[in-house]
């Protein structure tokens, strides 16, 4: 498959105070294909939405590079940002927040399109006409305004507005879990149809273990900032590896109440740790109960441990 985006050794961290500071992505390298989805999972606070806009150019990266079809993407200078703000859109968790109250449906879906000078007005909107159709609402929302829309609405009008300028990538964060559940699969089921018909490719980021796995080609679990298992979705499900997502599968309900009751939850025990001034040594450490002494001082490396099957985790160097 060909590569869209590659990610060398990207972090990301914030300075909180003097002397501290929060390592929200550490030292990830990683590589999108094009037309693939990426699910990304982990716990809030594992940095999954940062790294998400870090992907997206919403962040600069504060070490490590970034290539789009090869070519390096450096957001700090204006003409890079512009141009990746072309092929890169996102879809943000909550429609409520998302999209301005002041403005019509119509003009929150055609502001990309003039901010980037594409096609005339009247164009224009003959294309938000359009996208309204996609995303399966009609031409009369044009005009209305957001809060006249339920949230499933919203979030297909964000849908809508993400899609006005062409991307050919679009981070999904997190969603439909602002939405209620019997919407969630229908915001799901379009965004796939639209991924069908336009070739586009998604960094899907959730919590919810189910919908990532119906959704994406391939996952990547992050935990504290790390990358610590990264698979295709049906390998990922055989053969988990990393002890952290081993724990967090085990807390995905199976419907099959005999098989729920046989598989013995295994309940993630102890805190997160800060991520502030992280310590030295594998970030789950101190929940871990496999833990053995090298965990403590020596960060695993991400290794593959099966084709295309990466995870960093020293029960895999025994
Ligand atoms: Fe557990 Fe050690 Fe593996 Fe970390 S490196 S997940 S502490 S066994």
């Amino acid at each position: 498959m060909e590569k869209l985006i590659s990610l060398e050794n990207v972090s990301k961290h914030f300075h909180v105070g003097k002397n501290r500071t929060l390592v929200a992505v550490n030292d990830i390298t990683l590589d999108i294909y094009k037309g693939e989805t990426l699910g990304v999972v982990g716990e809030s606070g594992c940095g999954k939405s940062t790294l998400g806009r870090v992907v997206m150019g919403i962040y600069p990266a504060t070490k490590g590079k970034m290539t789009y079809n090869g070519k390096v993407v450096n957001i700090k200078k204006t003409k890079d940002r512009y141009e990746y703000a072309k092929k890169a859109q996102i879809i943000f968790q909550d429609p409520y927040a998302s999209l301005n109250p002041r403005m019509t449906v119509g003009s929150i879906i055609a502001e990309g399109m003039e901010i980037h000078n594409m096609y005339d007005k009247k164009k224009r909107m003959e294309r938000v006409y359009e996208l309204l159709e996609t995303v399966g609402l009609n031409k009369e929302h044009a005009n209305r305004f957001p809060h006249e829309f339920s949230g499933g609405q919203r979030q297909r009008i964000g849908i809508a507005r993400a899609l006005a300028i062409e991307p050919e990538f679009i981070v999904c964060d997190e969603p439909i879990s602002a939405l209620d559940v019997s919407i969630q699969s229908q915001i799901i089921n379009l965004l796939k149809e639209i991924q069908e018909k336009n070739g586009f490719t998604y960094m899907f980021i959730a919590h919810d273990l189910n919908i990532v796995k119906y959704i994406s080609d391939r996952i990547a679990v992050m935990y504290l900032g790390n990358l610590v298992e990264l698979a295709s979705s049906d390998e990922i499900y055989e053969h988990t590896l990393h002890p952290y997502s081993q724990a967090l599968l085990a807390a995905v309900p199976i419907p099959d109440p005999d098989k729920e009751a046989q598989k013995g939850i295994k309940v993630l025990e102890g805190d997160v740790p800060s991520p502030i001034n992280p310590k030295p040594g594998c970030p789950f450490a101190n929940r871990c109960s496999k833990v053995m002494d090298c965990c403590r001082t020596e960060s695993p490396k991400l290794k593959e441990v099966r084709p295309g099957h990466f995870v960093a985790c020293h029960l895999m160097d025994q």
